[in-house]
């Protein structure tokens, strides 16, 4: 009855009071599913492994020999109409533009064998108090989207972020890496759910990796096989 009354009466009264338009470009939409118009998505500067970010991310996780690959869908640019849309999807609770991206990523996972045969899906944490602050870790939508194209498990309650780290953002590499260093914890209860499973953690955005890899070392050491990432975009 609640959704039969949403449907044929709220959201037609509040599609007239504020008729849904593009986020980004503010064109009228014929409808309203992620707020973002398909031309807008199509502008979107998509990378592949030839690209010098991703080469360099890559490079950087084989030194390191804790993840073992990375797959991205997008390039991130400063101010550029995706760093717009993944805004939205943090800070103004779009939720489902989280699962659209996810199932962009998604379809690139299921080509890549080394992706594919993963077990499960781990949204990088937040620590609680941002969660409770943001109402919820826009990284889980983004695996909802991998998982509706991938099939993969996700597993949300294996880890958590145990220190409130400050924002990356105006950090340097080895700052970052200090500041996350020690930052994630596997809960007990997970770990012998872990051993000899291969896990994708996933996140946003990725910059230095320094995130994706304190978390990886955390799954390695309660037993996982193997670790791998996947992000809606990298950052250069
Ligand atoms: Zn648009």
């Amino acid at each position: 009855m609640l959704s039969i009354i949403h449907r044929h009466v709220i959201v037609p009264l509040r599609d007239f009071i504020y008729p849904p338009v593009c986020f980004t470009c503010k064109t009228l939409l014929s409808e309203d599913v992620t707020r973002v118009c398909a031309r807008c998505w199509n502008s979107f500067t998509r990378i592949d492994s030839r690209h010098p970010t991703w080469n360099e991310i890559q490079q950087k996780f084989e030194t390191e020999r804790i993840v073992e690959g990375i797959l991205s869908s997008f390039l991130f640019e400063k101010d550029g109409k995706l760093q717009e849309v993944i805004h939205h999807l943090k800070y103004s609770g779009m939720k489902s533009l989280g699962v659209r991206l996810g199932e962009e990523l998604g379809k690139r996972i299921v080509l890549d064998e080394r992706f594919a045969d993963a077990d499960f899906l781990v949204p990088v944490p937040l620590h609680k108090l941002k969660q409770r602050e943001r109402g919820y870790n826009q990284s889980e939508y983004i695996c909802r989207g991998i998982s509706h194209v991938s099939g993969i498990a996700i597993a949300d309650s294996f880890v958590i972020r145990a220190k409130y780290t400050q924002s990356q953002t105006q950090l340097n590499v080895s700052e970052r890496r200090e500041n996350v260093g020690e930052a994630f914890r596997v809960l007990p209860a997970a770990v012998p759910r872990i051993g000899g499973k291969t896990f994708i953690l996933v996140d946003d955005v990725v910059t230095t990796g320094s995130t994706i890899d304190a978390c990886a070392r955390e799954f390695l050491a309660s037993g996982a096989r193997r670790v791998l990432a996947a992000s809606v975009a990298l950052a250069q």
